[in-house]
């Protein structure tokens, strides 16, 4: 499906410019940094989307049906939201509304039969399933409905994780390439029928007129009446080719791309380009990977005493959270410990020594 029209390649970001305007009137493009969609895309979180979804369903059914300017507005923010998330996800997002408008107001299955040629059997089975399940009345407003879509949401997420997982392992396998390679030669570790494939892939360049300033990373057609600029631009129309010319771009610029230590997912550093962990807070984790990883490495550079010792330390304190009486006692030996903690590491007292005072629980008899 032709999603863009043209991109263009400006220092570390990229612009793309839809060719959908029509699900909002003034909305036409946006702007992004090289490579962090990309690792977004193959790592997204897809909980998070579907909430996201959720809201965008809603207010844009809401919107539809008022046309009033403050759902307008409520719309406009669930869908800059999803943009700004992962700017990959904009088809996805496109064709849901197109269906969502489509069905408008009557939500009969009529008027989707050109969109659900593009599911699987399944797919298609589960959505008519859901349809011809709800008692169908023109205008209902419910709980239904807006399940409906979210079947059709998690049909099109299905699509989005097809074409994602080509790219996704490529850039495992790039990521795995010998540390000696650098730039677009790290495309070289790829299998021969993989390179074959890429080294087809055409991005045409064209000269064009440049985009105005964005706005919060959107471009608007009123803002951009005056643009005039003659620059490049490249002809990239589908979300896959878009990803690629992503791709190329970030080892054409030498960007660190990596595996992250703690979650194994692909990343870009945002700081220091050394750093082994990344900055998401992943799926089944509570932290950042990067403060998971500096607590790790915290872990292992403990000498074993120093181990033994925070262990003892987290015995204490659940002794002293059942029996309170204590707490006098232990403020007492915590700062005690801490004096001799420095003087262990001082090389003061020796391992022994600190190890005999810390096992030492007469203090709670
Ligand atoms: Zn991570």
């Amino acid at each position: 499906m032709q999603i863009f029209n043209v991109i263009y390649k400006k220092e570390k970001t990229l612009q793309c410019q839809f060719s959908d305007n029509f699900i909002h009137p003034r909305y036409f493009g946006s702007e992004f940094p090289i490579g962090q969609h990309l690792i977004t895309a193959i790592s997204y979180d897809r909980e998070y989307v579907m909430g996201l979804y959720k809201d965008l369903i809603q207010f844009y059914i809401n919107f539809l049906d008022t046309a009033t300017e403050d759902d307008q507005h409520l719309f406009e923010k669930a869908l800059f939201k999803i943009d700004d998330y992962c700017i990959y996800l904009h088809e996805t997002t496109s064709k849901l509304l197109t269906m969502i408008e489509a069905a408008h107001p009557c939500y009969s299955l009529n008027d989707l039969a050109s969109f659900l040629k593009d599911f699987d059997q399944a797919g298609v089975a589960r959505f008519s399933k859901q349809y011809t399940q709800r008692k169908t009345s023109c205008r209902q407003r419910s709980n239904e409905i807006l399940s409906l879509w979210c079947i059709a949401s998690e049909l099109l997420l299905d699509e989005f994780e097809l074409l994602t997982n080509t790219i996704k392992n490529d850039i495992y396998d790039i990521c795995n390439a010998p540390a000696e390679a650098t730039g677009l030669d790290r495309l070289h570790h790829l299998d021969y029928d993989k390179k074959t494939i890429l080294f087809k892939m055409e991005f045409p360049i064209r000269l064009n007129y440049s985009l105005s300033k964005s706005i919060n990373s959107k471009f608007f057609i009123a803002d951009n009446l005056g643009a005039s600029k003659v620059v490049y631009s490249v002809a990239i129309h589908t979300v896959r080719e878009l990803m690629y010319y992503d791709l190329f771009t970030i080892l054409e610029n030498n960007m660190p791309l990596k595996i992250c230590k703690n979650c194994n997912m692909p990343f870009i550093p945002k700081g220091r380009i050394d750093s082994l962990y990344c900055d998401r807070i992943m799926p089944g984790f509570n932290k950042k990977c990067s403060a998971i990883g500096s607590i790790n490495a915290y872990k292992n550079n403990l000498s074993d005493v120093e181990t033994e010792y925070y262990a003892t330390h987290r015995r204490y304190n659940t002794r002293v959270s059942r029996n309170p009486l204590l707490k006098t006692e232990f403020e007492t030996w915590k700062i005690k410990a801490k004096e001799k903690l420095t003087a262990y590491r001082n090389g003061e007292i020796s391992a022994d020594e600190f190890k005999e005072w810390f096992m030492d629980d007469a203090w709670t008899k």
